[in-house]
């Protein structure tokens, strides 16, 4: 890291886009431009296609992705979980945390700058819009520093026209992937009258969306978002992030013409602020790692373009370890890093084996609310039992419950229940035991749940007699 005195290290004391005051300090950021930049346009690209077809991509009848936290119905790839599914959740939200932890301490932000949403809307999508619109940053804060008129406030209609527009697709395709693309396809189609709350939902959203991409921005990632909150615990100095190697561009200084900036002790960074200028957090990567870098790879390609133009060496600003810049060493993957992809596999490899072996039925049986045992008259003593079947897999299933442990009878109420797929199925049963069959006044069962003569599930239930 860069060494700085005290009285140079007050960037640590306060955000860039805080002043003293607390008032906000818009970012104009310079239009980046370079490998880097391509790269991550075209990721931000198939990401945001896939962002827009996966609703509408359906397996088995399922579809793609669906988060519905209302009906707690989670669709991962095509795979439905349950709530009776918990334990794959929980391994398989562990297996996420574990990874993120790989990642960071491994490759530090690498997914803010090139994955996160939150990243690829703003600068993939809303920040062009501006380009686009307003032109490049200097033209951006010629604007902003002139008075109010005809032409600025027509850019400023057609902007943020065009942004709110945005933010009302993104708000549909996110209720997509809540309530599911078919329920978003009746809501929008159906008589409105019947869809009040899902609409005013739809139009909250789109208004959330648009205040943050239009103009809460960097601040998400600097003051909302906990993962980047967190990022002074899992760096360290031999996480892979975007550095500024201080030991060949200090000491910095402006280039004059026809020096021999070797032999005058300055060092390769010329100090023309195109690396901040990039910046969509305002920072100054001199500095060091900082809260607020998303390592959205910025100041690389203008640094790089600067080096090339000078003929200088490329990656005075680039992807290394404070370690790899200090040591002047190649990157090694460390012990803490090891570790992680060591419990991450081991959780992956738990999360698939608990996937593959999953019950594909399951069956609850509970003997039916405030009701004793009948005395048939004939020998023969009754309880009455609820089923719940969830049935997880893409066919329906008629279903038929035997008793195993007992010889005894089984009757359901009405006709042989059939479970649509994907659903949950209720029914109701009596089982009949002769005396003789009682061995006690609570006495444990074994219930099979059969379809097609083939077992699916197997389950416990109490029959409750008379003392004997
Ligand atoms: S310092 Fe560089 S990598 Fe970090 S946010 Fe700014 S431009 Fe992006
Ligand atoms: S772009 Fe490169 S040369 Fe220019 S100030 Fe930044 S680090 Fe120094």
């Amino acid at each position: 890291m860069p060494q700085q005195d005290d009285a140079t290290n007050t960037f640590r004391d306060r955000l860039y886009t805080i002043d003293e005051n607390g008032k906000r300090l818009w970012v104009y950021a310079k239009k980046p431009k370079g490998s880097l930049t391509t790269a991550r346009n075209v990721v931000g690209l198939l990401l945001t296609c896939f962002f827009l077809v996966a609703p509408f991509i359906k397996i088995h009848g399922q579809q793609f992705l669906l988060f519905n936290f209302l009906s707690r119905q989670f669709v991962v790839f095509g795979v439905q979980f349950w709530p009776q599914d918990f334990h794959l959740f929980f391994i398989g939200m562990i297996a996420l945390i574990v990874s993120i932890l790989l990642f960071t301490a491994t490759y530090g932000r690498l997914w803010c700058g090139w994955a996160c949403p939150q990243t690829v809307f703003t600068e993939l999508i809303f920040r062009k819009i501006e380009y686009w619109i307003d032109g490049d940053i200097h033209k951006q804060k010629q604007l902003a520093a002139q008075p109010m008129n005809a032409g600025k406030l027509l850019r400023k209609i057609i902007k943020h026209g065009i942004f709110y527009t945005v933010s009302f697709i993104i708000s549909n395709y996110f209720l997509m992937y809540i309530i599911g693309s078919d329920a978003w396809t009746q809501l929008v189609t159906d008589d409105p009258s019947h869809h009040i709350a899902g609409l005013s939902i739809m139009v909250i959203f789109s208004f959330v969306f648009y205040f943050i991409f239009s103009w809460f921005r960097e601040q998400v990632c600097t003051i909302v978002c906990p993962y980047g909150r967190l990022q002074g615990v899992l760096l360290d100095d031999a996480t892979v992030v975007i550095s500024y190697d201080y030991i060949r561009g200090e000491e910095r200084a402006p280039l004059r013409k026809n020096e021999e900036r070797k032999t005058s002790g300055k060092g390769d960074c010329i100090d023309c602020h195109q690396c901040v200028l990039v910046c969509p957090t305002g920072i100054d990567i001199r500095n060091g790692t900082q809260l607020e870098c998303i390592n959205c790879a910025c100041c690389i390609d203008a640094c790089n373009d600067i080096m090339k133009r000078n003929d200088f060496p490329p990656g005075l600003i680039r992807y290394a370890s404070e370690k790899m810049i200090a040591d002047r060493k190649p990157w090694r993957f460390s012990i803490r890093s090891g570790a992680y992809t060591f419990v991450l596999c081991a959780l992956l490899v738990a999360f698939g084996f608990f996937l593959v072996t999953r019950n594909p039925v399951e069956a609850t049986v509970m003997r039916s609310p405030g009701m004793l045992y009948q005395d048939q008259g004939n020998g023969k003593i009754s309880n009455l039992y609820d089923i719940k079947i969830v049935n997880k897999t893409n066919i329906d299933l008629p279903i038929e419950i035997r008793l195993l442990s007992q010889k005894g009878e089984v009757k359901i109420i009405g006709n042989d229940p059939v479970i649509k797929k994907q659903t949950v199925g209720e029914a109701v049963f009596f089982i009949f035991l002769d005396h003789s069959q009682i061995t006690g006044s609570n006495m444990e069962m074994d219930i099979g749940v059969f379809s097609g003569g083939k077992k699916l599930d197997q389950t416990r239930a109490t029959f409750v007699g008379p003392e004997k």
